[in-house]
């Protein structure tokens, strides 16, 4: 079957601009491909209405390992602070464990906006503003996207001989998959976490690295205040955190029901 591109990335998020480029670079830039994402250019790898939700840490060996095999390295303004590893704090905060290991903090901002350089320079063609809604298919086969031209309002197609779905976590495309596979179609609730973030600037106050610590992504494993995930204070800089709760919902209930709270999220 002639397609219209060798392969289609669904979503121009962190994981689909690395998908497009690694494609890319392997095949030394012959295969034809389309990376689409719902989000007009500036806000590329947006992923909720809400933005960049995320903790923003990663491991150096896990950027070091892009580097190696797809040749890309990212450096400022994309990495924004290093660390040197995590530490885990008790609920009494009289205990912690550090994991130590140099890390970075990113800016999920300005990664999207470097990624989308790096591929364009790597042949990678990518259209904005496409809401995908399902994959086409021929004779049980994926062969394709479709979904609306947020732009023209006009319906959207185009097939390709692989199709990746990066369009993360909640993917229409998964959920809707018609297809004999052993891919996991809804992700069970309980493997979900809600979360709410801010990054934030403050004063310098008294130091206390149980609460801040310019090195060390703290972690704080409470279960009264982040029920079936844990609390984070993430720096990234010496005045500026990623600060954000991560909570579970059955233990949510279980932990308004201990407390006799009504704590929603
Ligand atoms: C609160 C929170 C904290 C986190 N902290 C960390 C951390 O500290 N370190 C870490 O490594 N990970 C962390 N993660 C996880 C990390 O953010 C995700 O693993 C990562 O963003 C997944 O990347 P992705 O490209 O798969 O998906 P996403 O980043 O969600 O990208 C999906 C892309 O697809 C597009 N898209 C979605 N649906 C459609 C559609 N229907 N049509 C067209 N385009 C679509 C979106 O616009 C977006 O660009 C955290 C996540 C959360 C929520």
């Amino acid at each position: 079957m002639k397609t219209d591109y060798d392969i289609i990335v669904a979503g121009g998020g962190l994981a689909g601009m690395i998908a497009a480029q690694s494609a890319s670079y392997y095949s030394k830039q012959r295969l034809s491909i389309l990376v689409l994402d719902r989000n007009p250019e500036p806000t590329i790898g947006k992923k909720t209405i809400n933005g960049w939700v995320c903790g923003d840490a990663v491991g150096k060996n896990t950027v070091d390992y892009m580097t190696e095999r797809i040749k890309i390295a990212w450096g400022n303004p994309e990495i924004e602070h290093p660390v040197k590893g995590v530490m885990a704090f008790s609920p009494d905060r009289e205990t912690s464990i550090p994991f130590d290991g140099d890390g970075y903090m990113l800016n999920r901002q300005q990664l999207p906006q470097r990624q989308l350089r790096d591929a364009k320079k790597a042949g990678v063609n990518i259209q904005y503003s496409v809401a995908l809604r399902g994959l086409l298919y021929d004779n049980g086969t994926v062969v394709g996207v479709e979904g609306t031209n947020l732009v023209t309002n006009e319906p959207f197609k185009k097939t390709a001989k692989i199709v990746v779905d990066a369009t993360g976590v909640t993917s229409m495309l998964r959920n809707g998959l018609s297809i004999n596979a052993k891919i996991e179609r809804k992700i069970d609730r309980d493997d979900l976490e809600s979360t709410g973030r801010h990054i934030m600037k403050f004063e310098s106050g008294i130091e206390d690295k149980k609460e801040f610590d310019p090195d060390y992504c703290i972690i704080h494993l409470d279960q009264d205040i982040a029920p079936g995930g844990y609390g984070w204070v993430f720096p990234k800089g010496k005045n500026k955190v990623n600060i954000g709760l991560g909570v579970q919902q059955k233990e949510l209930i279980k932990r308004n029901q201990r407390l006799g709270a009504r704590v929603t999220m």
